[in-house]
């Protein structure tokens, strides 16, 4: 487990994945009835851009840097709001420089009603984590392997939710695990929403990532993509992607607009292709 998300906080994957994560959110509340959040990759919560690690790999200018660069165009903003709202008020909080993670991004875009269950491994994170969620009852953060937390914590008592599997990629064969729990959770719970974020290197491999989903018993799959570069060489991190399970009806019309808005700003070779579109529909 070397993997430290510090290095990597507000970079061009953390912005697409948090801007979709918010949009699930804004949904999910806008309903009375309770909802809880699964984030079974949690990280620590809350980053600081001028850290040492962040400072180190300057990945964020790429990301939230150029995104907060200059403003957007009205119908992009509006959307954004609620993500950009939360990143200004933990910078109000925290200092210039302030980023959120998915468990602060959940607990602030959630109301009293809801529950979030955070799961860290690493134990260092699960206790910063611990630290910047202390003081919030709603939140519960657990020292436990996501993959496991995963089966065990669905499906959750409210019965609506988003469960985010955000892994590391730092092993091999880590799209398989993604298919595979994926696909087990949904067969205990089917009609949660879930979010799985996954790297885009080698195409081919995203291909096969695909098609294991696509053949599996998950229905109603929409995909999100975003690559930065024109994705020619599979070394490279070229993008990134969500497959949102059972995703709010909003969603595809919300990503018509975001898509081509956040491609402007972070793609970093001219024509880095994106995309919005159903893995698999209904059955
Ligand atoms: N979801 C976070 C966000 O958006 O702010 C970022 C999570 S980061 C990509 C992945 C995290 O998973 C790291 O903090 C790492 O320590 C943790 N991790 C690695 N292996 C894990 C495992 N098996 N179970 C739970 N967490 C794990």
């Amino acid at each position: 487990m070397n993997y430290r998300h510090a290095f990597h906080a507000g970079n061009f994957a953390d912005v697409l994945k948090h801007a979709v994560l918010a949009r699930v959110l804004v949904h999910l509340a806008a309903k009375d009835a309770p909802f809880r959040v699964i984030d079974t990759h949690a990280g620590i919560g809350l980053y600081d851009l001028a850290s040492e690690e962040a400072e180190r790999t300057q990945e964020w200018r790429g990301g939230i840097g150029r995104l907060l660069d200059a403003p957007l165009a009205a119908d992009a903003a509006e959307l954004l709001r609620p993500f950009l709202d939360v990143i200004d008020d933990v910078r109000a909080q925290h200092g210039p420089l302030a980023y959120p993670g998915s468990p602060e991004i959940a607990r602030r875009l959630s109301r009293r009603q809801d529950r979030i269950t955070l799961v860290e491994k690493h134990p260092r994170d699960a206790e910063a984590l611990r630290e910047a969620m202390a003081g919030d009852k709603r939140v519960k953060v657990i020292a436990l392997d996501g993959w496991t937390a995963l089966n065990a914590y669905v499906p959750p008592a409210e019965k609506r939710g988003l469960v985010l599997v955000d892994p590391p990629f730092e092993e091999t064969g880590e799209l398989d695990r993604l298919a595979a729990a994926a696909a087990k959770a949904w067969t205990k719970w089917s009609t949660g929403t879930y979010l799985l974020w996954y790297p885009v290197k080698d195409r081919r491999e995203v291909a096969t990532f695909h098609e294991a989903v696509r053949g599996g018993p998950i229905r109603k799959v929409l995909r999100i993509e975003m690559l930065v570069t024109g994705g020619g060489d599979p070394r490279l991190f070229n993008g990134s992607g969500l497959l949102v399970v059972n995703p709010p009806w909003t969603l595809e019309r919300d990503m018509a607009v975001l898509l081509p808005a956040l491609s402007a700003r972070l793609r970093r070779e001219a024509g880095a292709p994106f995309r919005c579109d159903w893995l698999s529909p209904e059955a």
